[in-house]
Order: structure tokens, then C-alpha cells, then sequence
């Protein structure tokens, strides 16, 4: 195995579990590795402080398996994916998604200590999105690691994200073991049922993390006149109607996304569909509209897509969400609620509230943070990961 000796003193962030190893960190490679290879990670001074995975072509040019000296292998994965499992399992409030059409993060990458390996249970088929070298290399061993962990044998492939790329590596997707119809699994979440296009939808075909957040506009919805911006296939919708909504406007720009969010409606025969009204547009534009026309709501949900995937789009990412939130401010009825949401990782949750608040003040409107929003604990971070929560949101409710 190759040795990977750090820069003098660039050990810090390890000593402190921080998977990451930067490339301007490294002082040299002693041996060969070629990606995704495990090395050992040392001090200058020879002091050992575990095994990483090699990623040449990444400015995160390693990130760490373990801070112990546990052979990576095929049972280290049995033992970490075991783990990550039992540790859900072990939550009452996940119970639920343990049921035959639960639907459950069960791999959250470095905070489960798989970076780069994210893997979504919708009902009998587990989803797997792999963005580093090192879980390439174990592409095989985790999906078997999964099987063992859950018993389910279906697992499909998405492993498209944009930042492969960035680790040299190809787009890859389709079924890794198991195979079948493109899989469309439907989801029961808190009564709600909703079908993910697995092969199709965004990232590994739905939104789990906003999970717990969709439940508790569901509860906040009743007679409340709602605006669902950005529904994506009609999460927030579905439950805001189920919840007693008077009315839920959903605006989305992609078609596909609303003709799966119809879908979504017919699924749930207990809702009442003359309630919903479904717009393709973009949000941007048609929330001038809306105010144009003098239309109110009571209950506006944000959830913008990721305007800045790092620290250094803050600022342009910071216009949008200013942009979209003081729109929303003014669409607001009198002691209306707005859920506002980031998911940036270059926004933290300090900025978000700043940028929020400029809003408000904008607009012209007073107003109190009810709730702190986040992912669901199937999402849960790294105590040393903070890159790990990039989801923020806000409950906010106007005077
Ligand atoms: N709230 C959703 C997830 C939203 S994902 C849920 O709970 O499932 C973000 C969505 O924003 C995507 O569906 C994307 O199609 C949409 N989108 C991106 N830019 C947009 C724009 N300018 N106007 C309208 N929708 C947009």
C-alpha cells in the first residue's frame, strides 16, 4: 500500500475526523496508487492516521475510510453499511420507513463514513450514487453490503451527478444487481403516496431529506390558501392537501416533473384534486405575476434549487434567494407562513437567516422565526462534517 505523507502540520482537520485530505495538504506519495487505491495517511513526523482513498485527478485528493488501521476489504464495508443501517433502524422515527414502501436515506456519504456514496431505499429498490474514486472501486462490494444489510436485491444505478467529473470519472446508470421494468417505486410518506421515477427524476429520483418538512406543512396547511414553489413532482402539494389545504397553487419549470406531480395527485384518490392547481413556469417570473394580480396566500413554501454549490457562488446565490424571498414576503397574507429553504452548501445557516431577514425588510414585513428547519435524521451529519448540512430552512411567520 502507498503512504500518503501529509504537508508539516496539515494533519488537523484529520485529528479532528474531517475525511477530507485537500491537495495543496499533500506533501507526497511514496509508492503507487492509482485512483480510488487505498493509502495510508502520516504525518511528516511518520505518526499513522489511517486509510484513504486515492483520488488523483480531485482537489480533494484523498478521503479517508477510517482513522484506525482496519484493512479496507470487503467485510469493512459489510461493517460500515451494517452499521450506518442499525443506527436507523435504532431511531423511532424512522421506524416507518422500514415498511415495505418506506423510503429512507440509508447511506449519507461522509457522514456514514462512505464519502462519496449516497444510497436512497424507495420500497423494494435501493438507488446508489456514487461521486468519489474510492467508491467506484467498491462499487461492488457496497451494493453486495446493502443487499446483506436490507435484504433488498434490486439496486439501480444513478450515479450522473456533475461532480464525477470533477474526480475523473464517467456518468454511470442502470440496474448494478437485480434488474426488471425502469423502476418506478411509490412511497408511502406519512399517508401520502408518491411514485419516484428512479431512472428519470433528479438526483436518485426524489427529495427525502425534505421528508419531515413536507409532514409538518401538512400540519399547517388546514384552510390555508398555499404556493408551493418549485414542487418538483408535488411533495409539499400533496401534503398541504391532505392537510386541509383550501387551495395549493405548485409552480414548477419542468414539465416532466408536473405531469409525475398529476400523477402523484391520482395516486392519492383521498385528496381532493379541485384543490390543486399546477403551473409550469418559472418561479421567478410568474411570483411577479402573482403579485401583479394582487393574489395572497397564507402558506407559501420556497425550495429553490441549489444556487451555489460552494462557498465561492455565495454571492450570486445570495441575489437569488433575496430575490424569490422578498417576492414571497409579498405575496403573503397578514400572519401568513413562509417555509423558506437553502440547499447551498456555500450558504450557511447564518447567512440564509441574513439574507431572509433583508427580505422581510424589504418587503416591508415584521416577522419571527417559528422553526429551525433541517434534513431528516436519515440525513444526519457529521459531528466534524459540516459540509454535511446543506440543507437550512425557516419557518417564518409574517405579522
Ligand atoms: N420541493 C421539492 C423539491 C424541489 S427541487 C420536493 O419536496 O420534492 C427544485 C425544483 O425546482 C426542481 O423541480 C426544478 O425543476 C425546479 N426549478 C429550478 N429552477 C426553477 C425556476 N427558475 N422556476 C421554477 N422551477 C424551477
Amino acid at each position: 500500500m502507498a503512504t500518503l505523507i501529509l504537508a508539516p502540520g496539515r494533519e488537523r482537520s484529520v485529528l479532528r475526523r474531517h475525511p477530507w485530505i485537500f491537495a495543496g495538504s499533500v506533501d507526497r506519495l511514496e509508492g503507487r496508487a492509482r485512483p480510488g487505491d487505498t493509502v495510508l495517511v502520516q504525518t511528516q513526523g511518520g505518526r499513522a492516521l489511517g486509510r484513504a482513498a486515492f483520488s488523483p485527478a480531485s482537489q480533494i485528493r484523498a478521503r479517508m475510510w477510517t482513522f484506525g488501521d482496519e484493512s479496507i476489504d470487503d467485510a469493512f464495508f459489510r461493517r460500515t453499511v451494517v452499521r450506518a443501517v442499525a443506527q436507523r433502524r435504532d431511531l423511532p422515527e424512522l421506524a416507518r420507513e422500514f415498511g415495505p414502501d418506506g423510503g429512507i436515506r440509508l447511506l449519507h456519504g461522509e457522514s456514514d463514513g462512505l464519502p462519496g456514496v449516497i444510497a436512497d431505499r424507495y420500497g423494494d429498490v435501493i438507488v446508489l450514487q456514487i461521486t468519489s474514486a474510492g467508491g467506484e472501486k467498491w462499487r461492488a462490494s457496497i451494493a453486495d453490503a446493502l443487499t446483506r444489510a436490507t435484504g433488498i436485491g434490486r439496486i439501480y444505478e444513478r450515479s450522473d451527478s456533475d461532480v464525477r467529473a470533477l474526480e475523473g470519472l464517467e456518468p454511470r446508470t442502470g440496474w448494478l444487481a437485480g434488474d426488471g421494468e425502469m423502476p418506478r417505486p411509490v412511497i408511502d410518506e406519512f399517508g401520502v403516496r408518491i411514485e419516484v421515477d428512479v431512472a428519470g427524476g433528479h438526483k436518485t429520483g426524489f427529495y427525502l431529506d425534505q421528508r419531515d418538512n413536507r409532514r409538518l406543512c401538512g400540519e399547517l396547511a388546514r384552510d390555508r390558501r398555499v404556493l408551493n414553489c418549485f414542487c418538483y413532482t408535488g411533495g409539499f402539494s400533496l401534503h398541504a392537501l391532505a392537510g386541509g389545504a383550501a387551495e395549493v397553487l405548485s409552480i414548477d419549470s419542468s414539465g416532466p416533473a408536473l405531469d409525475m406531480a398529476r400523477r402523484n395527485l391520482a395516486h392519492n384518490p383521498q385528496l381532493d384534486a379541485a384543490r390543486a392547481h399546477w403551473l409550469e413556469a418559472d418561479v421567478f417570473q410568474h411570483l411577479r405575476a402573482l403579485r401583479a394580480e394582487g393574489r395572497k396566500f397564507d402558506l407559501i413554501v420556497l425550495d429553490p434549487p441549489k444556487f451555489a454549490p460552494s462557498a465561492a457562488h455565495a454571492k450570486s446565490a445570495a441575489r437569488a434567494y433575496k430575490d424569490i424571498n422578498l417576492l414571497g414576503f409579498r405575496l403573503l397574507s397578514p400572519g401568513g407562513l413562509l417555509m423558506t429553504y437553502s440547499c447551498s452548501g456555500g450558504v450557511d445557516a447564518g447567512f440564509f437567516q441574513g439574507i431572509v431577514a433583508d427580505a422581510a425588510g424589504d418587503a416591508g414585513v415584521s416577522a419571527r422565526v417559528l422553526r429551525r428547519l433541517s434534513a431528516g435524521a436519515d440525513h444526519a451529519v457529521g459531528l466534524a462534517f459540516p459540509e454535511g448540512e446543506y440543507l437550512k430552512g425557516l419557518l417564518v411567520r409574517a405579522e
